[in-house]
């Protein structure tokens, strides 16, 4: 190997180390809804969460992407979906694929047979209400409902391009150029890319040097007004799958200066499909700099907020009918 080459592999052995798995918010994203969450719980939703929680741990061997240094049993909850999607197989649950330029309409066509985000919650939340079942997996069932009320919210997983959500879309973040994938430059992989930088890089900017604890504070003091209208329209998962869907067409694709047109829809196994999605893209030379960071954050902030206060409606009804 070339001086290079060794250089490059390095190069991306620590990008593949620091950067979040494409999986929905990074850590920090998820911490925050659950934070925000925890503020909106009634007593009876409160002690129905600590009590499943803190009876049915998680599994101490389990790997923690995030770390495992929080003693908030909800904070500690929001990551662990992404911690057993490969073992458990359950990768579709995390978002829905619906395609660009649709409107409205009955999500079941866009939910494949292996499942999608908005059937994970209904499913979840049947179990939790579910007071015969068993408490471990009602115990998961808050898990993976901290975690997918969350993912919904980040607009690139309710919609896709032929670009499986944005992950083949190269983007230039601030001064980061995209680069690809030095051990298979074939699939037409980069980092960053659209999906990446949503997931994590626009929230952890924007929180700047503070924590998920202050910036859930923060989220829920400015939207005080918003959250008394979120709480009266009541729990409409499709709705809000929908409302994301919309986001991600004007926030996401129309909030770059060049046209990024709406392709025929089709799924990825690589990002070189599609006639060369990845390198058509590419050669876009897409950026986001300083005013797309500021409108995006707007609209992940509300995201956020919108995520822990819905996610505490569904608990607090859970806890209505079960205990
Ligand atoms: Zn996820």
């Amino acid at each position: 190997m070339s001086h290079k080459t060794v250089l490059c592999v390095a190069a991306l052995a620590l990008l593949a180390m620091t950067s979040p798995r494409a999986g929905g918010w990074g850590c920090k994203g998820h911490q925050t809804v659950a934070l925000i969450a925890e503020k909106h719980l009634t007593p009876e939703a409160r002690q129905l969460v600590q009590k499943l929680l803190g009876d049915n741990p998680i599994d101490p061997k389990l790997k923690r992407w995030c770390g495992n240094a929080t003693t908030d049993l909800m904070v500690d909850a929001s990551t662990w979906p992404d911690d057993v999607r490969n073992e458990r197989k359950n990768g579709p649950w995390h978002y829905i694929d619906i395609p660009r330029g649709k409107h409205k309409g009955d999500l079941a066509e866009y939910c494949g047979s292996e499942g999608c985000v908005t059937r994970a919650i209904e499913e979840q939340r049947a179990i939790l209400k579910d007071k015969s079942a068993d408490p471990l997996k009602r115990a998961e069932a808050i898990r993976y409902l901290i975690h997918f009320v969350g993912d919904m919210h980040q607009p690139l997983h309710a919609i896709t391009n032929a670009d499986n959500g944005g992950n083949c879309v190269p983007v230039k973040y601030l001064r980061h150029e995209p680069l690809a994938n030095s051990l298979h430059p074939e699939r037409e992989e980069y980092s960053p890319n659209l999906h990446q930088v949503w997931d994590t890089e626009i929230v952890e900017r924007d929180m700047e040097i503070s924590n998920p604890f202050r910036y859930a504070d923060e989220l829920d003091e400015k939207f005080h007004t918003e959250i008394a209208f979120w709480e009266a329209a009541g729990i409409h998962v499709d709705n809000w799958a929908w409302e994301s869907h919309k986001l991600a067409e004007t926030a996401v694709y129309d909030a770059f200066p060049e046209k990024i047109t709406v392709e025929p829809d089709m799924k990825l196994k690589s990002c070189a499909e599609d006639s060369h999605m990845g390198k058509r893209m590419f050669d876009k030379h897409l950026a986001i700099g300083e005013a797309y960071q500021a409108s995006a954050a707007k609209a992940v902030q509300i995201g956020l907020a919108e995520a822990g206060v819905r996610l505490a409606m569904i608990l607090n009804d859970a806890a209505k009918s079960a205990n």
